[in-house]
């Protein structure tokens, strides 16, 4: 019998309009000039993880990177990994094949350039890639990541998907004919937390990671609220002061690590050929 099963820890880390409910509001056009408050956000996560010694996969917008490169350092320098969440926050489905692999060549670039380190893992906006568009991991793999975290439609919890590419995919939920996120975010902000833990013990028996997701806006939640229509409103904003300490429980209760800990534990433990 093996010791407990390592899920991944990942905080997805976007500012509070960068978002995609309200974008109809909000454009990439306005974001200069509103008031960034990712550095709150940061510091807020940074000091709920360093409560417990938790290491987790913070994926970055390359927007917030060239902004703000000390920020992406001092993630990196408390021990965390940098991965990246593209450059513009915008979901694949919406870009072609040539934009999106500028954007994400940029997202990398950025990030590398403020943490003096390689970056090797993507997650896509809003877990983007669908099936149909698949098209991007050749994208993701170009640009030289070497693994992705972002496919709500994979059958097999962790896989290469191209050679050289590994798919650490998020946990999902088949519903109403589509695939819901069920690793974190509003799937975690409405349920209670002895119903979430159970449902991780169901996932790891199986012998399946959980791969936890939340966002920075969810454990910093002093922000400007964006307007939007009431269900939307409520997807974005329902409980958001549940999760800090459902957080900290969920850490307490399980074995986490940053996906890029898991991935080199994993080629460790495979025999070399
Ligand atoms: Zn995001």
């Amino acid at each position: 019998m093996e010791g407990p099963i390592t899920n991944a820890l990942t905080i997805d880390t976007e500012d509070w309009f960068q978002v995609f409910y309200g974008s109809g509001n909000i454009t990439r056009a306005d974001w200069p000039r509103l008031e960034s408050r990712i550095s709150a956000m940061v510091d807020r996560s940074l000091d709920l993880l360093a409560e417990s010694g938790a290491k987790a996969t913070f994926f970055v917008v390359g927007w917030i990177a060239e902004r703000d490169p000390a920020l992406v350092r001092r993630i990196a320098a408390q021990g965390h990994e940098i991965g990246s969440h593209s450059y513009w926050h915008t979901e694949v489905f919406r870009q072609a094949p040539g934009e999106f692999a500028e954007d994400v060549k940029r997202s990398k670039d950025s990030l590398e350039q403020a943490i003096g380190a390689s970056v090797h893992g993507f997650r896509a906006p809003g877990y983007s890639i669908r099936r149909e568009d698949e098209w991007a991991l050749d994208v993701v793999l170009q640009a030289g990541h070497r693994y992705d975290s972002s496919l709500l439609h994979a059958t097999v919890p962790v896989s290469e998907v191209r050679p050289g590419l590994v798919e650490v995919a998020p946990n999902a939920l088949r519903a109403g004919g589509r695939n819901l996120p069920s690793n974190g975010g509003f799937f975690f902000r409405m349920m209670p937390y002895p119903l979430y833990r159970a449902y991780v013990g169901h996932l790891n028996r199986q012998g399946v990671p959980l791969v936890f997701y939340t966002h920075t806006w969810e454990i910093e939640v002093e922000y400007p609220r964006i307007p939007m229509p009431p269900v939307r409103r409520f997807v974005q904003y329902a409980n958001l002061g549940a999760v800090a300490g459902k957080l900290r429980r969920l850490i307490a209760d399980h074995r986490f690590a940053p996906i890029g800990t898991i991935l080199e534990a994993r080629g460790r433990a495979q025999p070399a050929s």
